[in-house]
């Protein structure tokens, strides 16, 4: 259920951690990020334990995220709300009172996101005519790729600034994940025939930060 709005709306959190984005476009840059729990998928890849966390009102998490994140040391003040799938919780009301942020999202693509969010990573769990209904546009389409997978036609997908791909991890649902060289021959092989995509590593998960 989507909480109320107002600052004693109530959010189920992970974690909130400052860190640098690992993958994508904005890879490397310094950001504050709330990890919301809940999912509507179960992809056998997943690395993050979205079914636990804490109840907190937007005021508590907003007082925990402007902790981590001094307008004056930090003036880019990239705000990345991930999950799970935050647009099962996030809502523009609860973005009123991040507007002090440049706010983005990453998402399954299985939702429309609040229209106050100012950057859309989408890694797909949907077929291209769900994103086409959900997304005129987003700033980066990220699909985990391992070998033999088919990737959708580009002009299939909603319009995106940047289309990645990132070789899947393989390991033990839930545990740690190694990279697979196989995966990673396929996804560079498949860039190379297909110049319109671009490689996107998850270098979290190789300098083994959150
Ligand atoms: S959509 Fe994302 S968060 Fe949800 S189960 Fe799949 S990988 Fe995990």
């Amino acid at each position: 259920m989507k909480p109320d709005s107002g600052l004693d709306a109530m959010l189920k959190v992970v974690e909130i951690f400052q860190s640098v984005q690992g993958e994508g476009a904005n890879t490397g840059k310094s950001a504050v990020f709330v990890r919301l729990s809940h999912c509507n998928r179960n992809c056998w890849f997943c690395d993050t334990d979205w079914s636990v966390g804490t109840d907190m009102t937007v005021a508590e998490v907003l007082v925990e995220v402007n902790s981590l994140s001094d307008p004056e040391d930090y003036p880019h003040n990239l705000l990345i709300w991930t999950g799970g799938e935050p647009t099962l919780q996030l809502t523009d009301e609860v973005l009123e009172h991040f507007s002090g942020f440049y706010n983005c999202i990453e998402t399954n693509g299985s939702n429309p996101v609040p229209t106050r969010i100012q950057y859309i990573s989408c890694s797909p769990k949907v077929s291209p005519d769900i994103l086409k209904k959900n997304f005129k546009h987003v700033n980066e389409f990220r699909y985990p790729v391992g070998v033999g997978e088919t990737l959708p036609e580009i002009s299939d997908l909603p319009q995106a600034d940047n289309y990645f791909i990132s070789p899947l991890f393989v390991g033990e649902e839930k545990k740690r994940f190694e990279i697979s060289a196989e995966n990673v021959e396929f996804c560079i092989e498949y860039v190379k025939k297909h110049p319109q995509w671009r490689l996107s590593l998850q270098t979290h998960k190789f300098l083994n930060i959150r």
